[in-house]
């Protein structure tokens, strides 16, 4: 089995970049060919609902070279579906999600693979910095990530994205996961095995434009929490019990003063301040549950991640 597969699979979820496919697969090819590497490479594109032409560029390269395949989804389904697709259907002994912008540098793959031969079995790509980043992406970023280790087990390195490299063993394991919701950094984390980082810089996009706007990384930033912990699910009841810890050491200071002094009728801002605290409370809470709740009614429902339309070469 081992001596059919290649030794890297270099898979790519690509929506919308027409523009970006030939000068990957030039510069991609060109450094995992100067590797050297008996068992080759492939090139696995995931076309994620793309309506340009990246899908007809997709089909041209694998006529060119059979070495770069091809798989269409049916619509888009978002970049962490791709990715599940990619994994699926890569048949190296190693896989690297990479992007298609070339702001992942294949330099690195040479590195990595040096590191997997010493025995880890998770090879992460660590951005030395984020300058090819706007100030407020590199801001929320930042505390995202802090937010996201300081409550979730599944602790992601900071600033390491998709891009590394994964052993067939590890590849198999996130396969063999039955949730929809791939949120691929904190699959990464969770499943453990030995781990290394490798530095590198990201460079700016070559072409096209970002697929990603601050919406969407709020989704993903909110799949990532809500699929790694079950802190803000839990913080209510301290906070609750906090709270009505307060209330009775108010009411009783209430009671006694009324004992002592009588009863007059200030403290209208007090109750008004009191309730609209409380009733913020009570819908944040509510809110929250309603992100668990929305995910869980995503899981039982137990569709596919995606669904393939056609698969392009070998
Ligand atoms: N992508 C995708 N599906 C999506 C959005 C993005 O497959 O719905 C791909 C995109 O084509 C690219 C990679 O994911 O290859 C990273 O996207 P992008 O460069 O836009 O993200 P950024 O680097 O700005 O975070
Ligand atoms: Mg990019």
């Amino acid at each position: 089995m081992a001596s059919t597969s290649p030794l890297v699979s270099v898979i790519v979820p690509v929506k919308n970049e027409e523009d970006a496919i030939d000068i990957f697969i030039a510069r991609v090819g060109g450094v995992l060919d100067a590797l050297n590497e008996p068992d080759g490479w492939e090139i696995l594109f995931v076309d994620d609902g793309s309506t340009d032409a990246t899908l007809a560029k997709m089909m041209l390269a694998n006529r060119v070279d059979a070495r770069v395949r091809g798989i269409s989804l049916s619509r888009n389904f978002g970049k962490e579906a791709a990715l599940t697709a990619g994994l699926d259907h890569a048949r190296g002994q190693v896989v690297i999600p990479m992007d298609v912008d070339m702001q992942d540098p294949p330099e690195v793959v040479g590195p990595m693979l040096a590191k997997w031969r010493e025995g880890y079995e998770v090879v992460y790509g660590v951005r030395a910095n984020r300058a090819s980043d706007p100030l407020p992406k590199r801001i929320t970023a930042d505390w995202y990530y802090r937010a996201h280790n300081w409550i979730s087990n599944d602790k992601i390195p900071e600033h390491a994205g998709d891009f590394r490299l994964l052993d067939r063993r590890v590849v198999d394991v996130i396969k063999a996961l039955p949730e929809r919701n791939r949120f691929m950094k904190g699959l990464f984390a969770w499943s453990g095995f030995r781990s290394a980082a490798v530095e590198y810089e990201r460079a700016e996009r070559t072409v096209g434009t970002t697929k990603f706007n601050y919406w969407k990384l709020w989704t993903l930033a909110l799949d990532g929490i809500t699929s790694g912990s079950t802190v803000p699910l839990k913080i209510w009841s301290y906070l609750g019990g906090f709270i009505a810890l307060l209330a009775l050491l108010y009411a009783s200071f209430i009671v006694i003063r009324t004992l002592i002094f009588g009863t007059d009728v200030a403290g209208y801002a007090s109750l008004i301040v009191a309730v609209l605290f409380l009733g913020g409370l009570q819908l944040l809470s509510l809110g929250v549950l309603g992100e668990y709740v929305g995910r869980i009614l995503v899981e039982v429902k137990q569709r596919p991640v995606y669904i393939i339309q056609q698969h392009i070469g070998e």
